[in-house]
Protein backbone atom coordinates (compact mmCIF):
# COMPACT_ATOMS: atom_id res chain seq x y z
CA UNK A 1 0.00 0.00 0.00
CA UNK A 2 1.14 3.47 -0.68
CA UNK A 3 2.13 5.90 1.99
CA UNK A 4 -0.81 8.23 0.23
CA UNK A 5 -2.89 8.07 3.59
CA UNK A 6 -0.32 9.45 5.69
CA UNK A 7 0.59 11.98 3.28
CA UNK A 8 -0.10 15.72 3.50
CA UNK A 9 -0.36 18.21 0.67
CA UNK A 10 2.34 21.46 0.92
CA UNK A 11 -0.77 23.95 0.56
CA UNK A 12 -1.87 22.16 4.53
CA UNK A 13 1.49 21.88 5.85
CA UNK A 14 2.33 25.46 5.19
CA UNK A 15 -1.59 26.90 5.85
CA UNK A 16 -1.65 25.60 9.60
CA UNK A 17 2.07 23.59 10.42
CA UNK A 18 2.12 20.88 13.37
CA UNK A 19 5.23 21.02 14.38
CA UNK A 20 6.98 17.64 16.04
CA UNK A 21 4.79 16.12 14.09
CA UNK A 22 5.41 12.93 11.69
CA UNK A 23 4.57 14.05 7.95
CA UNK A 24 4.56 12.09 4.74
CA UNK A 25 5.32 14.29 1.49
CA UNK A 26 5.01 13.46 -2.24
CA UNK A 27 6.33 15.98 -5.02
CA UNK A 28 9.01 16.81 -7.61
CA UNK A 29 12.60 18.43 -6.73
CA UNK A 30 12.86 22.14 -6.89
CA UNK A 31 16.19 22.61 -5.95
CA UNK A 32 19.41 21.06 -3.82
CA UNK A 33 21.81 22.50 -2.04
CA UNK A 34 24.54 21.01 -0.01
CA UNK A 35 25.79 22.73 2.63
CA UNK A 36 29.25 22.60 4.02
CA UNK A 37 27.97 21.40 7.68
CA UNK A 38 27.30 18.28 5.66
CA UNK A 39 23.65 19.30 5.53
CA UNK A 40 21.63 18.65 1.91
CA UNK A 41 18.36 21.06 1.95
CA UNK A 42 15.93 19.83 -0.70
CA UNK A 43 13.25 22.12 -2.01
CA UNK A 44 9.96 19.93 -3.02
CA UNK A 45 7.59 21.45 -4.36
CA UNK A 46 4.09 19.33 -4.82
CA UNK A 47 1.35 21.39 -7.17
CA UNK A 48 -0.86 22.44 -4.20
CA UNK A 49 0.38 25.30 -3.40
CA UNK A 50 2.80 27.93 -4.48
CA UNK A 51 5.53 27.80 -1.89
CA UNK A 52 8.01 24.89 -1.44
CA UNK A 53 8.75 22.81 1.30
CA UNK A 54 12.33 22.68 2.59
CA UNK A 55 13.30 19.15 3.70
CA UNK A 56 16.39 18.76 5.02
CA UNK A 57 18.60 15.42 4.96
CA UNK A 58 20.86 15.15 8.04
CA UNK A 59 25.01 13.51 6.71
CA UNK A 60 23.98 10.47 8.88
CA UNK A 61 21.43 9.52 7.47
CA UNK A 62 21.97 6.03 5.96
CA UNK A 63 20.81 6.83 2.75
CA UNK A 64 22.34 9.63 2.04
CA UNK A 65 25.20 8.31 -0.60
CA UNK A 66 22.66 6.58 -2.24
CA UNK A 67 20.26 9.17 -2.31
CA UNK A 68 21.35 12.90 -2.64
CA UNK A 69 23.90 12.32 -4.86
CA UNK A 70 20.85 11.60 -7.32
CA UNK A 71 18.33 13.96 -6.40
CA UNK A 72 18.24 16.50 -9.50
CA UNK A 73 14.95 19.67 -10.59
CA UNK A 74 12.26 17.16 -11.71
CA UNK A 75 13.18 14.52 -9.38
CA UNK A 76 9.62 12.74 -8.05
CA UNK A 77 10.35 11.77 -4.27
CA UNK A 78 8.34 10.45 -0.69
CA UNK A 79 9.91 12.08 1.93
CA UNK A 80 9.17 10.99 5.75
CA UNK A 81 9.75 13.50 8.24
CA UNK A 82 9.36 15.49 11.56
CA UNK A 83 8.35 18.96 10.87
CA UNK A 84 9.87 21.57 12.71
CA UNK A 85 10.57 25.56 13.00
CA UNK A 86 13.28 26.38 9.86
CA UNK A 87 16.61 27.42 11.21
CA UNK A 88 17.07 29.50 7.50
CA UNK A 89 14.75 32.99 7.56
CA UNK A 90 13.06 31.77 3.88
CA UNK A 91 10.89 29.53 5.69
CA UNK A 92 8.78 29.16 8.79
CA UNK A 93 8.89 25.40 8.88
CA UNK A 94 10.95 22.85 7.15
CA UNK A 95 10.90 18.96 7.01
CA UNK A 96 13.54 17.06 9.11
CA UNK A 97 14.28 13.85 6.89
CA UNK A 98 13.95 10.37 8.46
CA UNK A 99 13.54 8.89 5.12
CA UNK A 100 13.57 9.87 1.40
CA UNK A 101 12.83 7.78 -1.29
CA UNK A 102 13.44 8.77 -5.12
CA UNK A 103 10.16 7.42 -6.98
CA UNK A 104 11.43 8.69 -10.48
CA UNK A 105 14.48 9.69 -11.31
CA UNK A 106 14.70 13.09 -13.91
CA UNK A 107 18.05 13.35 -15.78
CA UNK A 108 19.50 16.71 -15.60
CA UNK A 109 21.26 16.27 -18.88
CA UNK A 110 17.79 16.05 -20.79
CA UNK A 111 15.14 17.65 -17.98
CA UNK A 112 13.82 20.94 -20.17
CA UNK A 113 12.38 22.44 -17.31
CA UNK A 114 15.85 24.41 -16.02
CA UNK A 115 16.29 26.40 -13.45
CA UNK A 116 17.37 29.61 -15.92
CA UNK A 117 14.37 31.97 -16.88
CA UNK A 118 12.73 30.37 -20.12
CA UNK A 119 10.73 32.03 -22.32
CA UNK A 120 7.08 31.29 -22.76
CA UNK A 121 7.45 30.79 -26.43
CA UNK A 122 10.64 27.66 -25.35
CA UNK A 123 7.75 26.22 -22.46
CA UNK A 124 4.97 25.99 -25.26
CA UNK A 125 6.80 23.36 -26.38
CA UNK A 126 6.33 21.41 -23.31
CA UNK A 127 3.11 22.12 -22.48
CA UNK A 128 3.49 18.91 -20.65
CA UNK A 129 6.03 19.72 -18.06
CA UNK A 130 5.45 23.62 -18.17
CA UNK A 131 2.95 23.22 -14.93
CA UNK A 132 6.27 22.24 -13.16
CA UNK A 133 7.08 25.68 -13.45
CA UNK A 134 6.00 28.51 -11.17
CA UNK A 135 4.33 30.66 -13.32
CA UNK A 136 2.20 27.57 -14.72
CA UNK A 137 1.59 26.19 -11.69
CA UNK A 138 0.41 29.68 -10.41
CA UNK A 139 -1.81 29.99 -13.90
CA UNK A 140 -3.16 26.56 -12.86
CA UNK A 141 -4.61 27.14 -9.28
CA UNK A 142 -5.73 31.33 -10.51
CA UNK A 143 -7.87 28.92 -13.29
CA UNK A 144 -9.01 26.36 -10.65
CA UNK A 145 -10.02 29.08 -8.27
CA UNK A 146 -12.06 30.93 -10.91
CA UNK A 147 -13.47 27.83 -12.20
CA UNK A 148 -14.94 27.50 -8.85
CA UNK A 149 -15.80 30.61 -8.11
CA UNK A 150 -18.09 30.64 -11.18
CA UNK A 151 -19.90 27.89 -9.75
CA UNK A 152 -20.63 29.83 -6.63
CA UNK A 153 -21.97 32.83 -8.21
CA UNK A 154 -24.20 31.25 -9.98
CA UNK A 155 -24.51 28.78 -7.38
CA UNK A 156 -25.07 31.32 -4.72
CA UNK A 157 -28.08 33.08 -7.04
CA UNK A 158 -29.74 29.97 -7.37
CA UNK A 159 -29.23 29.77 -11.24
CA UNK A 160 -28.85 25.74 -12.91
CA UNK A 161 -26.26 24.67 -14.59
CA UNK A 162 -26.37 23.22 -17.80
CA UNK A 163 -24.86 20.95 -19.74
CA UNK A 164 -24.75 21.75 -23.98
CA UNK A 165 -24.15 19.99 -26.58
CA UNK A 166 -20.46 20.39 -27.86
CA UNK A 167 -21.65 18.91 -31.54
CA UNK A 168 -24.55 20.79 -33.06
CA UNK A 169 -26.21 20.81 -35.94
CA UNK A 170 -27.79 24.34 -35.15
CA UNK A 171 -26.82 26.61 -38.40
CA UNK A 172 -23.41 28.73 -37.86
CA UNK A 173 -24.76 31.74 -35.58
CA UNK A 174 -22.41 33.87 -36.74
CA UNK A 175 -20.15 33.97 -34.03
CA UNK A 176 -17.34 32.75 -36.11
CA UNK A 177 -16.91 30.04 -37.72
CA UNK A 178 -17.53 26.13 -36.77
CA UNK A 179 -15.24 23.09 -37.52
CA UNK A 180 -17.08 20.59 -39.27
CA UNK A 181 -17.71 17.02 -37.84
CA UNK A 182 -17.65 14.06 -40.13
CA UNK A 183 -16.98 10.02 -40.24
CA UNK A 184 -16.67 10.61 -43.54
CA UNK A 185 -13.82 9.14 -45.53
CA UNK A 186 -11.93 12.36 -46.71
CA UNK A 187 -8.98 10.21 -48.51
CA UNK A 188 -11.58 8.04 -50.36
CA UNK A 189 -14.03 10.82 -50.93
CA UNK A 190 -11.09 12.58 -52.51
CA UNK A 191 -9.96 10.29 -54.53
CA UNK A 192 -13.65 9.40 -56.32
CA UNK A 193 -13.89 13.05 -57.26
CA UNK A 194 -17.42 12.93 -55.97
CA UNK A 195 -19.75 15.46 -53.59
CA UNK A 196 -20.09 14.21 -50.12
CA UNK A 197 -23.21 12.67 -49.47
CA UNK A 198 -23.69 13.67 -45.79
CA UNK A 199 -27.01 11.50 -45.40
CA UNK A 200 -24.67 8.59 -44.99
CA UNK A 201 -22.37 11.05 -42.51
CA UNK A 202 -22.50 9.75 -39.03
CA UNK A 203 -25.58 11.87 -38.06
CA UNK A 204 -27.21 11.67 -41.44
CA UNK A 205 -26.61 15.62 -42.25
CA UNK A 206 -23.46 18.15 -41.47
CA UNK A 207 -22.82 18.91 -38.48
CA UNK A 208 -20.08 21.30 -36.15
CA UNK A 209 -19.00 21.75 -33.11
CA UNK A 210 -20.68 24.10 -31.33
CA UNK A 211 -19.19 27.90 -31.23
CA UNK A 212 -21.51 28.57 -28.60
CA UNK A 213 -23.91 26.88 -26.13
CA UNK A 214 -26.33 29.77 -26.11
CA UNK A 215 -28.99 28.55 -28.12
CA UNK A 216 -29.57 25.63 -26.00
CA UNK A 217 -29.18 27.71 -22.69
CA UNK A 218 -32.01 29.71 -23.74
CA UNK A 219 -34.57 26.86 -23.99
CA UNK A 220 -33.57 25.83 -20.37
CA UNK A 221 -33.77 29.28 -19.29
CA UNK A 222 -37.52 29.34 -20.72
CA UNK A 223 -37.98 26.89 -18.68
CA UNK A 224 -35.81 26.55 -15.74
CA UNK A 225 -35.54 30.75 -15.00
CA UNK A 226 -31.98 31.05 -14.18
CA UNK A 227 -29.57 28.64 -15.92
CA UNK A 228 -25.57 29.26 -17.12
CA UNK A 229 -23.54 26.87 -19.11
CA UNK A 230 -19.61 26.31 -18.58
CA UNK A 231 -17.91 24.30 -20.66
CA UNK A 232 -15.23 24.54 -24.09
CA UNK A 233 -16.30 26.36 -27.26
CA UNK A 234 -14.46 25.86 -31.03
CA UNK A 235 -14.42 28.17 -33.10
CA UNK A 236 -12.17 28.35 -36.40
CA UNK A 237 -11.28 31.55 -36.86
CA UNK A 238 -8.29 32.22 -38.44
CA UNK A 239 -6.93 34.90 -36.02
CA UNK A 240 -3.46 34.79 -34.83
CA UNK A 241 -3.78 37.67 -31.74
CA UNK A 242 -3.01 37.07 -28.16
CA UNK A 243 -6.20 36.89 -27.95
CA UNK A 244 -7.74 34.13 -29.88
CA UNK A 245 -8.21 30.43 -29.54
CA UNK A 246 -9.37 27.90 -31.76
CA UNK A 247 -10.18 25.91 -28.49
CA UNK A 248 -11.57 28.17 -25.68
CA UNK A 249 -13.60 28.16 -22.48
CA UNK A 250 -16.89 30.01 -22.19
CA UNK A 251 -19.35 30.84 -19.27
CA UNK A 252 -22.99 31.81 -20.49
CA UNK A 253 -25.83 32.17 -18.39
CA UNK A 254 -29.17 33.23 -19.28
CA UNK A 255 -32.56 34.56 -17.70
CA UNK A 256 -35.42 34.61 -18.10
CA UNK A 257 -37.70 37.56 -16.97
CA UNK A 258 -35.08 40.06 -17.56
CA UNK A 259 -33.85 42.65 -20.26
CA UNK A 260 -30.14 44.26 -20.85
CA UNK A 261 -30.32 46.38 -17.83
CA UNK A 262 -30.44 43.10 -15.61
CA UNK A 263 -28.15 41.38 -17.72
CA UNK A 264 -25.19 44.52 -17.30
CA UNK A 265 -26.16 44.45 -13.72
CA UNK A 266 -25.29 40.40 -13.75
CA UNK A 267 -21.61 41.30 -15.60
CA UNK A 268 -20.73 43.69 -13.46
CA UNK A 269 -21.60 41.81 -10.28
CA UNK A 270 -19.95 38.58 -11.63
CA UNK A 271 -16.70 40.07 -12.60
CA UNK A 272 -16.21 42.02 -9.41
CA UNK A 273 -16.91 38.24 -7.49
CA UNK A 274 -14.43 36.38 -9.77
CA UNK A 275 -12.18 39.91 -9.05
CA UNK A 276 -12.59 39.14 -5.23
CA UNK A 277 -12.26 35.50 -5.13
CA UNK A 278 -8.39 35.91 -6.66
CA UNK A 279 -7.64 38.46 -4.02
CA UNK A 280 -9.03 36.51 -1.08
CA UNK A 281 -7.39 33.00 -2.02
CA UNK A 282 -4.31 33.48 -4.48
CA UNK A 283 -2.37 36.09 -3.20
CA UNK A 284 0.45 34.05 -3.31
CA UNK A 285 0.20 33.82 -6.90
CA UNK A 286 -1.19 37.05 -7.44
CA UNK A 287 1.82 38.68 -5.83
CA UNK A 288 3.93 36.13 -8.38
CA UNK A 289 2.53 37.57 -11.19
CA UNK A 290 3.26 41.19 -10.08
CA UNK A 291 6.59 40.38 -9.42
CA UNK A 292 7.18 38.53 -12.80
CA UNK A 293 4.50 38.95 -14.94
CA UNK A 294 2.63 42.21 -14.74
CA UNK A 295 3.44 44.73 -12.00
CA UNK A 296 0.13 46.19 -12.74
CA UNK A 297 -1.75 43.24 -11.81
CA UNK A 298 -3.49 44.64 -8.38
CA UNK A 299 -4.42 48.04 -9.63
CA UNK A 300 -6.03 46.00 -12.63
CA UNK A 301 -7.83 44.06 -10.38
CA UNK A 302 -8.82 46.95 -7.99
CA UNK A 303 -9.94 48.72 -10.79
CA UNK A 304 -12.73 46.59 -11.72
CA UNK A 305 -13.81 46.13 -7.77
CA UNK A 306 -13.69 50.25 -7.36
CA UNK A 307 -15.75 51.53 -10.48
CA UNK A 308 -19.18 51.29 -11.30
CA UNK A 309 -18.77 50.11 -14.74
CA UNK A 310 -19.25 52.84 -17.23
CA UNK A 311 -22.75 52.42 -19.65
CA UNK A 312 -22.80 53.86 -23.31
CA UNK A 313 -24.00 53.36 -26.47
CA UNK A 314 -22.08 52.01 -29.36
CA UNK A 315 -23.08 55.33 -31.44
CA UNK A 316 -21.50 57.34 -28.37
CA UNK A 317 -18.40 55.51 -28.09
CA UNK A 318 -17.64 55.72 -32.13
CA UNK A 319 -18.42 59.67 -30.95
CA UNK A 320 -16.09 59.36 -28.35
CA UNK A 321 -13.34 57.89 -30.66
CA UNK A 322 -13.98 60.39 -33.71
CA UNK A 323 -12.89 62.92 -31.30
CA UNK A 324 -10.37 61.54 -29.08
CA UNK A 325 -7.60 62.60 -31.85
CA UNK A 326 -5.98 59.30 -31.78
CA UNK A 327 -5.07 57.93 -34.74
CA UNK A 328 -5.83 54.33 -35.34
CA UNK A 329 -4.85 51.61 -37.35
CA UNK A 330 -8.29 50.67 -38.27
CA UNK A 331 -10.15 53.96 -38.46
CA UNK A 332 -13.82 54.56 -36.78
CA UNK A 333 -16.87 54.92 -38.64
CA UNK A 334 -20.58 53.80 -37.58
CA UNK A 335 -21.27 50.76 -38.30
CA UNK A 336 -18.13 49.03 -38.23
CA UNK A 337 -17.21 46.34 -35.71
CA UNK A 338 -14.59 47.99 -33.22
CA UNK A 339 -11.21 46.56 -32.83
CA UNK A 340 -9.24 45.54 -29.65
CA UNK A 341 -7.17 48.91 -29.79
CA UNK A 342 -10.92 50.77 -30.17
CA UNK A 343 -12.21 49.03 -27.17
CA UNK A 344 -8.51 49.17 -24.92
CA UNK A 345 -8.74 53.15 -25.74
CA UNK A 346 -12.02 53.77 -24.28
CA UNK A 347 -11.55 51.58 -20.98
CA UNK A 348 -8.11 52.53 -20.75
CA UNK A 349 -7.67 56.10 -21.93
CA UNK A 350 -10.49 57.59 -22.25
CA UNK A 351 -13.36 56.31 -19.40
CA UNK A 352 -10.02 54.53 -17.14
CA UNK A 353 -12.94 52.36 -16.19
CA UNK A 354 -14.57 49.23 -17.32
CA UNK A 355 -17.14 49.89 -19.45
CA UNK A 356 -20.20 49.26 -20.75
CA UNK A 357 -20.97 49.72 -24.28
CA UNK A 358 -24.77 48.98 -25.79
CA UNK A 359 -26.98 49.06 -28.72
CA UNK A 360 -24.67 47.84 -31.17
CA UNK A 361 -25.65 48.35 -35.10
CA UNK A 362 -27.79 44.85 -35.77
CA UNK A 363 -25.48 44.01 -39.14
CA UNK A 364 -22.88 43.33 -37.18
CA UNK A 365 -24.55 41.29 -34.41
CA UNK A 366 -26.23 37.90 -34.19
CA UNK A 367 -29.49 37.38 -35.14
CA UNK A 368 -30.88 36.47 -31.96
CA UNK A 369 -30.01 39.96 -30.27
CA UNK A 370 -33.67 42.32 -30.06
CA UNK A 371 -33.92 44.91 -32.62
CA UNK A 372 -34.45 48.42 -30.94
CA UNK A 373 -37.70 50.31 -32.13
CA UNK A 374 -35.21 52.81 -34.20
CA UNK A 375 -34.86 49.09 -36.57
CA UNK A 376 -31.25 49.93 -36.76
CA UNK A 377 -29.64 48.97 -33.28
CA UNK A 378 -29.95 45.77 -31.30
CA UNK A 379 -30.07 45.44 -27.57
CA UNK A 380 -26.37 43.90 -27.10
CA UNK A 381 -23.79 44.40 -24.76
CA UNK A 382 -19.87 43.82 -24.32
CA UNK A 383 -17.96 44.55 -21.50
CA UNK A 384 -14.83 45.92 -22.32
CA UNK A 385 -11.62 46.26 -19.41
CA UNK A 386 -8.55 47.61 -19.52
CA UNK A 387 -5.61 45.02 -21.51
CA UNK A 388 -7.49 42.69 -22.75
CA UNK A 389 -10.48 44.73 -24.64
CA UNK A 390 -13.88 42.68 -25.00
CA UNK A 391 -14.14 39.85 -21.92
CA UNK A 392 -17.48 39.32 -22.06
CA UNK A 393 -20.54 40.03 -25.26
CA UNK A 394 -24.05 39.85 -24.30
CA UNK A 395 -27.33 40.86 -25.31
CA UNK A 396 -31.20 40.79 -24.59
CA UNK A 397 -32.54 38.71 -26.91
CA UNK A 398 -35.12 38.68 -29.35
CA UNK A 399 -38.74 37.27 -27.90
CA UNK A 400 -41.09 38.46 -31.54
CA UNK A 401 -41.43 35.85 -33.50
CA UNK A 402 -41.88 37.61 -36.92
CA UNK A 403 -38.88 40.12 -36.08
CA UNK A 404 -36.40 37.08 -35.42
CA UNK A 405 -37.89 35.83 -38.88
CA UNK A 406 -37.05 38.26 -40.82
CA UNK A 407 -33.71 39.19 -38.81
CA UNK A 408 -32.46 35.82 -39.80
CA UNK A 409 -33.79 35.92 -43.47
CA UNK A 410 -31.84 39.50 -43.70
CA UNK A 411 -28.86 37.66 -42.51
CA UNK A 412 -29.21 35.00 -45.06
CA UNK A 413 -30.52 31.94 -42.46
CA UNK A 414 -33.17 29.73 -42.80
CA UNK A 415 -35.79 29.95 -40.10
CA UNK A 416 -36.81 26.30 -40.75
CA UNK A 417 -33.55 25.04 -39.47
CA UNK A 418 -34.41 26.73 -36.12
CA UNK A 419 -37.95 25.90 -35.59
CA UNK A 420 -37.32 24.51 -32.22
CA UNK A 421 -35.78 27.83 -30.89
CA UNK A 422 -39.13 29.77 -32.58
CA UNK A 423 -40.96 27.41 -30.16
CA UNK A 424 -39.57 29.20 -27.12
CA UNK A 425 -41.20 32.24 -28.32
CA UNK A 426 -44.10 30.87 -29.81
CA UNK A 427 -45.25 29.35 -26.48
CA UNK A 428 -45.03 31.22 -23.29
CA UNK A 429 -42.15 33.21 -24.52
CA UNK A 430 -40.99 35.94 -22.25
CA UNK A 431 -37.81 38.87 -21.69
CA UNK A 432 -34.33 37.12 -21.71
CA UNK A 433 -31.10 38.14 -21.98
CA UNK A 434 -27.62 36.66 -21.16
CA UNK A 435 -24.15 36.70 -22.08
CA UNK A 436 -21.10 34.73 -22.40
CA UNK A 437 -17.91 35.32 -20.88
CA UNK A 438 -14.21 33.92 -22.37
CA UNK A 439 -12.87 32.28 -19.32
CA UNK A 440 -9.11 32.40 -20.90
CA UNK A 441 -9.90 36.12 -21.43
CA UNK A 442 -10.44 36.10 -17.90
CA UNK A 443 -7.66 33.89 -16.54
CA UNK A 444 -5.89 36.78 -19.13
CA UNK A 445 -6.81 39.85 -17.34
CA UNK A 446 -6.11 38.40 -13.89
CA UNK A 447 -2.81 37.18 -14.48
CA UNK A 448 -1.40 39.56 -16.74
CA UNK A 449 -0.37 37.08 -18.99
CA UNK A 450 0.42 39.17 -22.71
CA UNK A 451 -0.65 36.02 -24.50
CA UNK A 452 -3.53 33.84 -24.60
CA UNK A 453 -1.92 30.47 -25.27
CA UNK A 454 -0.25 30.72 -22.04
CA UNK A 455 -3.60 30.56 -19.92
CA UNK A 456 -4.96 27.42 -21.49
CA UNK A 457 -3.30 23.99 -20.38
CA UNK A 458 -2.60 22.88 -23.85
CA UNK A 459 -3.99 25.71 -26.89
CA UNK A 460 -5.22 24.81 -29.73
CA UNK A 461 -4.36 27.71 -32.18
CA UNK A 462 -4.60 27.62 -36.25
CA UNK A 463 -1.79 25.36 -37.54
CA UNK A 464 -0.97 24.76 -33.65
CA UNK A 465 -1.49 21.73 -32.18
CA UNK A 466 0.20 19.44 -29.78
P1 LIG B 1 -14.00 39.02 -30.51
O1 LIG B 1 -14.71 40.15 -31.16
O2 LIG B 1 -13.06 39.44 -29.44
O3 LIG B 1 -13.43 38.04 -31.46
P2 LIG B 1 -16.59 37.83 -30.31
O4 LIG B 1 -17.43 39.06 -30.34
O5 LIG B 1 -16.46 37.00 -31.50
O6 LIG B 1 -15.14 38.19 -29.74
P3 LIG B 1 -18.55 36.50 -28.65
O7 LIG B 1 -19.16 35.71 -29.71
O8 LIG B 1 -19.29 37.69 -28.13
O9 LIG B 1 -17.07 36.93 -29.09
O10 LIG B 1 -18.11 35.52 -27.45
C1 LIG B 1 -18.23 35.84 -26.08
C2 LIG B 1 -16.88 35.95 -25.42
O11 LIG B 1 -16.06 34.83 -25.69
C3 LIG B 1 -16.05 37.14 -25.88
O12 LIG B 1 -16.44 38.30 -25.20
C4 LIG B 1 -14.64 36.70 -25.54
O13 LIG B 1 -14.37 36.93 -24.17
C5 LIG B 1 -14.69 35.21 -25.74
N1 LIG B 1 -14.12 34.78 -27.04
C6 LIG B 1 -14.66 34.92 -28.26
N2 LIG B 1 -13.88 34.38 -29.21
C7 LIG B 1 -12.81 33.86 -28.58
C8 LIG B 1 -11.66 33.14 -29.01
N3 LIG B 1 -11.47 32.81 -30.29
N4 LIG B 1 -10.75 32.74 -28.07
C9 LIG B 1 -10.95 33.04 -26.76
N5 LIG B 1 -12.02 33.71 -26.29
C10 LIG B 1 -12.95 34.13 -27.18
MG1 LIG C 1 -18.77 39.68 -28.84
Amino acid sequence: MSQRQNRLKIAEILASPRLEAKTVVMGWVRTKRESKAGLAFVEINDGSSFGNLQAVVARDWPGYDAVVPRLYPGTSVSVRGRLVASQGGKQAVELQVDALEILGEADPARYPIGKQKMSYEYLRDYAHLRPRTNTFGALARVRDVLAQAVHEFFHDRKFIWVHTPLITANDAEGAGKAFQVTTLDLAALAKSGKPPDFALDFFGKPVNLTVSGQLEGEAYALSLGDVYTFGPTFRAENSHTSRHLAEFWMVEPEMAFADLEDDMELAESFLKFLCRAVLEKCPREMEFFRERVEPTVFERLEGILAHPFVHLTYTEAVERLKAGGETFQFPVEWGVDLQSEHERWLTEKAFKAPVILTDYPKDIKAFYMKVNDDGKTVRAMDVLVPHIGEIIGGAQREDRVEVLEARMREMGLDPAHLDWYFDLRRFGGVPHAGFGLGFERLVQFVSGMANIRDVIPFPRTPGGIR
